[in-house]
């Protein structure tokens, strides 16, 4: 019943300063492999962290632990000063507060784009039919799709079948919005309005933690860029540090193959 905190009295008690979302020596092992070994990452409030990183070395993996779509090994995940990573955890409650998006945007083709937005509110909250609707329209309107609202996912291109499943993420008002490539499927003339809603969420104060291999995306929305290397942050700080003037040499190494 009773859910352990850290902080006597949750999100209340915790202050300006704590942050929304906090990994501390998170273990994750797939067979031999130990993908996350001992990963700490804090994420604050309006904070944008951007994941780098070789395919493979976490970056998807750190993101489904944090929304409970994989136990941890060992460590602990609090969000908003609540340790999630607690057995006793019901994982539903969590991912209410937490909008993730992936890199396929994984629509339901016979729905329309309004009932794809809605389903989970609709479901999982039981919120009324109308209520949902009306949220969901204020945000497709917001991101310039109102006008799609009936149509099917088929009739939409990429760009827009990922901004409907970033506004699908949205719906709930999460605390945590996290995005894992959402921008890898997409042909570039379409990347751009991706990375203009996501810089507009940023604008926003949304609080996000994304994954990309688009070193242009990092630049323009992160605060902090970290590099994952073994499981852990090898190196970390403002994308015109870790960008810019990296200073590990597996940083510079990965750098130099991706741009
Ligand atoms: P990234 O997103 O940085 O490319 P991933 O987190 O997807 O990396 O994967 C990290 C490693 O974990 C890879 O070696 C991958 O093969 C492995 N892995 C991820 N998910 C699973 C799984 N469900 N079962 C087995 N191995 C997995
Ligand atoms: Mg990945």
């Amino acid at each position: 019943m009773s859910t352990v905190r850290r902080e006597p009295a949750g999100q209340a008690a915790a202050g300006a300063d704590a942050p929304v979302l906090s990994c501390a020596g998170v273990r994750k092992r797939f067979g031999s492999t130990e993908v996350l070994a001992g990963f700490d990452l804090d994420v604050a409030e309006h904070e944008v962290v951007v994941l780098i990183g070789a395919s493979g070395s976490g970056k998807s993996t750190l993101l489904r632990c944090v929304n409970l779509l994989e136990d941890v090994d060992d460590g602990t995940i609090h969000l908003d000063g609540e340790h999630i990573t607690d057995p006793r955890i019901n994982p539903d409650r969590v991912r209410q507060r937490i909008g993730l998006v992936f890199q396929s945007y994984n629509l339901f083709p016979h729905l329309s784009v309004l009932d794809n937005v809605t389903l989970a509110p609709r479901r999982v909250h039981r919120v009324v039919r109308a209520q949902a609707e009306e949220r969901a329209m204020a945000w497709l309107s917001r991101v310039g799709l109102a006008d799609k609202a009936r149509e099917y996912p088929d009739r939409l291109s990429g760009g827009q079948q990922q901004r409907v499943a970033i506004v699908r993420a949205l719906v709930n008002s999460p605390r945590l919005l996290l995005l894992d490539e959402v921008t890898s499927a997409l042909d570039p003339e379409l990347v751009g309005e991706v990375l203009t809603m996501v810089r507009d969420l940023k604008s926003d104060g949304m609080t996000m933690l994304l994954a990309t291999h688009e070193m242009g995306f990092a630049k323009q929305v992160a605060d902090r860029v970290c590099f994952l290397s073994e499981g852990r942050i090898l190196e970390q700080g403002t994308p015109a540090e870790v960008l810019g003037d990296p200073q590990q040499p597996r940083t510079r190494q990965f750098l130099q193959r991706i741009i």
